[in-house]
């Protein structure tokens, strides 16, 4: 494997940055994961998008140009034969001593690695289990930051009790998102849930296109925030995320959503969003 560091590529297993790197002391950094799926990039410009908005909110420039950086993530991606999976880039501020205010003159330092997944499906298989969790998390959790403790303690935890996926809960009840992903309810009247836009989740780019996509299914989607007593009275539970696509929710902390099997409108969107992608088998 190899990965991209600071304009070279290096084998992945030497691939470092220096220990006064200030992503490594204060998260001050920010990153995107692309999917790749049948050596397509899955919504590149919403992703690098995205990545400026986050760059823009810390103050923090573009290590290299987005022509370049689009480039860089190509060739990551060929020198790892990477087909199917994902390509992971993240930028920090950069070097300097350590100090909590901005260093004057500093370089942001751009990591590139890629890595392979096995081929996906548009069949979602059995869902996966989720839990409940408090949300515990900074307040600006829609800048895409590698502050990420908050988000790797409750996804530890959902592993722990066997599940895929923890749902973070705010102090109202109400679910913000998964540890790395969307969520969203189909109530019994149809509708698609999901938290509008703010600064208490990430704007996924996938949440972004299955709305898309579910308009032109017909469906309605309303941003509007759910309990979790709501999403186990709901019909369906899915989450959205670049690497997990469209995934069903068939149990909340152990009891079944639903009948227990994902539910229709989880496997449309999921082959629709696919198809929308152009990746789905023919069907
Ligand atoms: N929320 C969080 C906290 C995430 O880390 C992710 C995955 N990066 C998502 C949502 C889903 O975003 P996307 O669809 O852009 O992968």
């Amino acid at each position: 494997r190899v990965a991209y560091v600071n304009g070279r590529y290096v084998p992945h297993r030497e691939a470092r940055v220096h220990v006064e790197d200030r992503g490594y002391q204060f998260a001050d950094a920010v990153y995107e994961v692309i999917g790749v799926v049948n050596g397509r990039f899955l919504d590149e410009e919403p992703h690098l998008d995205r990545l400026d908005r986050s760059l823009k909110e810390l103050r923090i420039a573009w290590p290299i140009a987005r022509g370049a950086l689009k480039l860089v993530l190509r060739e990551t991606v060929r020198r790892n034969r990477v087909r199917n999976g994902l390509v992971y880039f993240q930028v920090s501020r950069g070097v300097a001593r350590r100090d909590f205010g901005f260093p004057k003159r500093v370089r942001p330092s751009l990591v590139v690695t890629a890595r392979a997944t096995p081929p996906v499906s548009a069949d979602p298989g059995p869902g996966v289990a989720v839990i409940t969790v408090p949300d515990i998390r900074w307040k600006r959790v829609d800048i895409k930051t590698t502050g990420l403790l908050g988000g790797a303690l409750g996804k530890q935890k959902a592993r722990e009790q066997g599940a895929y996926e923890a749902w973070q809960v705010d102090n109202d009840g109400l679910v913000t998102e998964g540890t790395s992903s969307n969520a969203w309810i189909v109530t019994s009247a149809g509708e698609l849930v999901t938290r509008p836009i703010g600064h208490e989740i990430l704007a996924g780019i996938t949440r972004q296109t299955v709305k898309k996509v579910a308009a032109d299914l017909q469906l309605a989607v309303v941003e509007r925030p759910f309990s979790v007593a709501e999403a186990l009275a709901a019909r369906e539970a899915f989450m959205t995320s670049a690497t997990s696509f469209v995934t069903p929710i068939v149990r909340i902390d152990g009891k079944p959503v639903g009948d227990g099997r994902p539910g229709d409108v989880a496997r449309r969107l999921r082959a629709e969003y696919l198809r929308a992608v152009s990746v789905a088998e023919p069907f």
